[in-house]
């Protein structure tokens, strides 16, 4: 049999179980190869039932009498109980819900079981939901055998007998490796025949619990090539977007930094000035930038980027500033304005749902007349035509797609790639920047401006909310200015609005005498504006806000933060709300107040609590949640890892990511576009 073989030729599959397997994407002898066990049982050892003992799992031999069928009050509840005997003694047997097997078992036939023993007091010792096969159907006594996920209607013992018979005489060379052969020699990975049927037979001598923990080395081999491909996929990308030789020339001369120390007003951070280094040196460098400016909130991002965005303009192109909120890229065109307006042309473009950013904005942009548009998806619409885009900025990046990205960057004349700066307060683990971002330039401000202190933070549970409000009662008569955040748990508009003003009505109570004000998403702009206006003006001393202040916003003054339902929110979502107070001289303090508590819930307010270090946040947050959440699966266009694991399989992470290079370097990209792909065909990622 080889493994282009198709499945119809296998012994046992007729057309209709052909259909059913090519339904869940196995047409090939490979393809079924490809669906590994999910776990293994030791039956390599028949034990006697006068030896079993409660708490272990036994493999059996007997022949089962007074097969039963309980009836039980309770429905959808099933029970078969049977005896098995074998000579030596006889044991008890009950399944749980599998009343099928009261038709398929026969009292006085041999079989061959496997199961957890437990003491079934006063009864003594019983066998539980035990795998059972008639002994002269089952090929799989003495053996480690596999258990896999059903295919359709196929379950783990037809699967089993699907398979093992096509590794009978099978050459393991018979299937096509496809990674070239010095890197498995480098990295001492068994081949892919070899690996497949190392899982799919395992030999006597393995370890179990390593086959179970998916510490074999057919496992790595799996988890190597999967990853391997990923970063094949990541070096190619990158290759593409970095290869293109530079064709914007920045001015970068005494001129251009007596313009950039003119906006300044204050004195850069020495980190700031570290990272704005970094960005020239790549606006001057031989190509297009591609950088990940990472930095905790607060740290001072804007300020950097609009330095560099200065540079740029003062060269004569044009530049971009994209925020993932309407709110956002309002502030941040006024930060922008306030500090680029006297010399440039800045405009704002919004409304990328409605597609209705301003016509004649549209025409002063590509005419060159705006010189630097800040905005939200919208600017990446079509019809936003840019005369000479030289450098873009996007920030938040984990809330923008590769795609995007993509997009923007195709913003620049075919001819011209635009240099690309992506900014983000959620610090990513280094795990997902290699995964998720092909592997950026990394820029880090490390470094808060001076006179921060650090946010004082609680976590109280909801019982003892007065507290907290006669806490913030005495921050605002001692000057300070609050938010009070709730989540909004509901989609439908109608719940949402009515959580919302419930929340309000007990604020303002609690807050009564204190000018208060309501923002959330659903507001119109101008509403909006207002608001944020009167907030950081001072009119409004407590504002009531929904995760729309979640990232970015930014009120220096503002020095105490109330989280409602805390417990509702992720731990990024947590800190980055957190980093909208402590901006500011005063010191500043933080409420999470939460309800029942689940035990992830526990922890990340646990960790929430002990640190206010971004970094320790994202780490924790990825081992929490794992990197599919953390940035969204789709949204970060991470292909589904099936058989490697993150942060676990991180090392092997870092020799893909190696031997992708090194491979590129030499090879080059055509020879590289087979390894592209995953296994299932898919692309790898989000190199489309
Ligand atoms: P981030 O976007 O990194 O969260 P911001 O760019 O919003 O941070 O900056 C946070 C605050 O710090 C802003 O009020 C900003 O004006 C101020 N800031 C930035 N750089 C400095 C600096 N070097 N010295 C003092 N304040 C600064
Ligand atoms: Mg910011």
């Amino acid at each position: 049999m080889n493994g282009d073989a198709p499945l119809r030729e296998v012994r046992g599959v007729g057309p209709a179980r052909a259909r059913a397997l090519a339904e869940a994407g196995l047409v090939t002898v490979l393809d079924l190869l490809r669906h590994v066990p999910t776990r293994w049982e030791d039956r390599r050892e028949v034990v006697p039932v006068s030896a079993v003992t409660a708490g272990s799992a036994f493999t059996l031999r007997g022949r089962l009498s007074e097969v039963r069928r309980i009836r039980t009050r309770r429905r959808g509840f099933s029970l078969v109980r049977a005896v098995l005997g074998d000579g030596s003694g006889s044991i008890p047997i009950v399944w749980f819900n599998q009343p099928y097997l009261f038709q398929q078992l026969r009292d006085g036939e041999e079989y061959l079981l496997h199961g957890m023993v437990r003491e079934n007091p006063p009864h003594g010792l019983e066998l539980l939901n035990p795998s059972c096969e008639a002994v002269d159907r089952a090929f799989h006594s003495a053996r480690i055998v596999p258990v896999y996920s059903s295919v359709g209607s196929l379950g783990p013992a037809a699967l089993r007998r699907l398979i093992d018979p096509i590794l009978t005489d099978f050459d393991p060379a018979s299937i096509p490796e496809p990674l070239p052969e010095e890197l498995l020699l480098r990295r001492g990975l068994p081949s892919l025949g070899e690996a497949l049927v190392a899982l799919h037979r395992p030999g006597h001598d393995v370890s179990v619990a390593a086959l179970n923990e998916r510490r074999s080395p057919a496992h790595r081999r799996l988890a190597y090539e999967e990853l391997l491909r990923m970063q094949v996929a990541v070096a190619l990308l990158r290759a593409r977007e970095t290869a293109a030789p530079r064709t914007l020339a920045y001015r970068v001369d005494d001129h251009v930094r007596g313009v950039v120390r003119g906006l300044l007003p204050f004195r850069l951070t020495a980190a700031q000035k570290r990272v704005l280094g970094e960005i020239v040196a790549d606006l001057r460098g031989p190509h297009p930038m591609l950088r990940l400016l990472q930095g905790d909130v607060g740290s001072g991002k804007t300020l950097v980027a609009a330095l560099a965005l200065a540079v740029a303009l003062e060269s004569g192109f044009q530049g971009a500033f994209m925020a993932p909120t309407e709110l956002l890229a309002e502030q941040h065109f006024r930060s922008l304005e306030r500090l680029l307006g006297k010399r440039y042309r800045v405009g704002l473009f919004v409304g990328a749902k409605r597609g209705q950013s301003d016509p004649r904005l549209r025409e002063r942009l590509a005419a060159g007349e705006i010189q630097l548009a800040v905005g939200t998806h919208a600017l990446i619409q079509e019809g936003v035509v840019f005369r000479r885009l030289g450098l873009a900025v996007v920030d938040e990046q984990h809330r923008f797609g590769v795609r995007q990205r993509a997009l923007l960057r195709g913003k620049g004349d075919q001819e011209e790639q635009p240099d690309l700066l992506v900014m983000t307060a959620t610090p990513i683990p280094r795990t997902l920047a290699l995964t998720a971002w092909g592997d950026l330039e990394v820029s880090t401000l490390d470094e808060l401006p001076p006179g921060r202190t650090p946010v004082a933070t609680a976590v109280v549970p909801a019982g003892k909310r007065r507290a907290v409000y006669k806490k913030v009662r005495e921050e605002l008569a001692a000057g300070g200015r609050v938010y009070v955040v709730v989540p909004l748990i509901d989609e439908s508009a109608r719940t949402a609005a009515a959580s919302l003003a419930e929340a309000e009505e007990r604020v303002r109570a609690e807050l009564a005498g204190w000018p208060c004000a309501v923002l959330h998403g659903r507001l119109p702009a101008a509403e909006r504006d207002r608001v944020m206006q009167a907030f950081a003006a001072g009119e409004v001393k407590a504002l009531l806000a929904t995760t729309v202040i979640e990232v970015g916003v930014d009120v220096p003054e503002a020095s105490c933060m109330v989280i409602e339902s805390a417990e509702r929110f992720g731990l990024a979502q947590l800190h980055q709300l957190r980093g909208r107070v402590g901006r500011g001289m005063r010191p500043s303090c933080c409420f999470a107040v939460h309800g029942r508590l689940s035990e992830d819930a526990k922890r990340r307010l646990e960790v929430f609590a002990r640190t206010d270090d971004g970094f320790e946040i994202a780490e924790e947050d990825l081992k929490i949640r794992g990197p599919g959440d953390v940035l969204g699966t789709r949204q970060s266009g991470l292909p589904s890892l099936r058989q490697a694991r993150l942060p676990d399989d991180w090392e092997l992470l870092e020799q893909a990511r190696d031997d992708a290079r090194e491979l590129l370097g030499r090879l080059g990209e055509e020879a590289l576009e087979g390894l592209r792909k995953t296994a299932e065909g898919e692309t790898a990622g989000w190199v489309e």
